[in-house]
């Protein structure tokens, strides 16, 4: 298409070039996207081709503005190129993007996470969370000598094989509880526990204590909703793997550095045996990370029997951006600022909520926002929706949409603010939310 033509068929539909990107996307690239819940499949329509982020905002390929509640599932903390990421990634890149041999920046950054997460006395960059998770456990089992891995149902680790058992919102969303291309010998080694449930942890330890190498579990499960443990639940699990010789291992790749600065550890007083950590230590370039005691990871090779290793790991333009990320954080106070952020965006929206004319509740933790449409108070465990819930969201995903407001496109993902939030756009939000709920009612 012309750009005159492009033009004339955006005056009828706003989304007419995402539409014709998503067309040719689909015929070169499985279902049009690089990571399934982008394509719109839970809430329907042409998922937006992004051509611009800029602080709070997203610009789409017919240049709509949206408010960004997505924040590119976590890891923009400060928004959309900020000035001061955009600065050291550029600096960086004009000294070349890798050169396959250590850097200053790696070891910068190891001092500036394990100076925040005691747990982590020592890390080793990766390029994603799911490496991060997958390395963290070829790890556990190395230094405890055992097999099994605990999961829980409803947390995501990543798409690592062993791990993709009952896991999360992509999965839910699809309503398959694992993913086919999996051997059933691959999970064999994998135990899943429902959330919430001390009695059944207590029940598995009992079992099969002396064969479990390590028990993974999002402190802040926030990949099917936002489902807030309580604490005596997660010190519960610190107990039973101590007893037990196995590790316990936080997932962080989302709380890590958002939550607070020691991530959810911090939050919680737990101190975990290991941590993975990704999305906002990369500061919006591809980075994941995990730490535990200088003995358990002196297992990792050169220093020890365990492999792990990565052409792009500890990437001095990655490394740079996570630096310039964490360094804002620290010097604008970010995480007290980003938790107020969060209870102002509860405040303003608690009599907008009380409108819904169906279950409709806010669910926080600090900056983690989820809009849950399940009645009764907020659920702990990874409890489906209905289809009739499901469809009250994809409705109200598409009026929020039409009035600027860009939120995650499924009902089991929740939001992210960041920095560049302002209480101006969160005013917008919760105006934009009151007409989309006057319009369901
Ligand atoms: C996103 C996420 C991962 C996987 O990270 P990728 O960078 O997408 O591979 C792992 N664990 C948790 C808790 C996550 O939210």
């Amino acid at each position: 298409m012309t750009n005159a033509s492009m033009a004339a068929v955006s005056a009828a539909t706003p989304y007419a070039r995402s539409a014709s990107w998503f067309e040719r996307a689909q015929r070169v690239i499985p279902g049009g996207v690089s990571s399934p819940v982008r394509a719109f499949r839970a809430v329907g329509g042409t998922p937006l081709f992004i051509t611009r982020g800029a602080g709070s905002q997203v610009f789409d390929a017919d240049g709509n503005a949206y408010l960004d509640m997505v924040g590119s599932w976590g890891p923009l903390i400060a928004g959309h190129a900020h000035p001061a990421v955009v600065e050291a990634v550029t600096q960086a890149v004009a000294r070349g993007t890798t050169y396959g041999a250590p850097c200053a920046a790696e070891v910068e950054l190891a001092e500036r996470v394990t100076a925040a997460y005691p747990a982590a006395e020592q890390v080793r960059f990766v390029s994603s969370g799911t490496e991060a998770v997958m390395s963290a456990i070829r790890l556990a089992r190395a230094y405890t000598g055992r097999d099994l891995i605990v999961k829980f149902a409803g947390c995501y680790h990543g798409h690592a094989d062993h791990l993709l058992v009952a896991a999360g919102s992509g999965l839910a969303t699809f309503g398959r509880p694992s993913s086919a291309g999996v051997p059933e010998a691959f999970t064999a080694c994998t135990r899943v526990l429902p959330l919430d449930d001390e009695a059944a942890a207590e029940e598995l330890f009992a079992r099969e204590g002396p064969r479990i190498a390590a028990l993974i579990v999002e402190p802040f499960p926030a990949n099917h909703g936002l489902l807030v443990q309580r604490p005596e639940f997660l010190t519960t699990l610190r107990r039973l793997t101590q007893e037990h010789g196995a590790l316990l291992i936080f997932d962080e790749v989302i709380c890590g550095f958002r939550l607070a600065r020691g991530g959810a550890a911090e939050v919680l007083g737990i101190r975990p045996d290991m941590a993975t950590f990704g999305k906002v230590i990369g500061g919006g370039m591809p980075v994941g990370a995990f730490g535990a005691s200088r003995r358990i990871m002196s297992r990792l090779a050169p220093e020890g029997d365990t492999y792990q290793a990565g052409t792009l790991s500890g990437n001095p333009v990655a490394m740079s951006a996570g630096l310039a990320t964490l360094d804002l954080l620290e010097r604008e106070s970010g995480w007290a600022r980003l938790t107020a952020l969060g209870a102002e965006a509860e405040r303003l929206l608690a009599p907008v909520l009380a409108t819904a004319p169906y279950p409709l509740q806010l669910v926080r933790a600090g900056s983690l926002l989820w809009l849950s449409l399940h009645g009764g108070g907020a659920p702990r465990d990874a409890t489906p929706l209905s289809p009739q819930e499901t469809a009250r969201f994809a409705a109200l995903f598409h009026a929020m949409l039409a009035r600027g407001m860009y939120l995650p496109p499924s009902a089991y993902e929740g939001c992210f603010l960041s920095l560049a939030h302002s209480p101006a756009d969160l005013q917008r939000f919760a105006a934009a939310l009151r007409e989309s709920l006057r319009a369901a009612a």
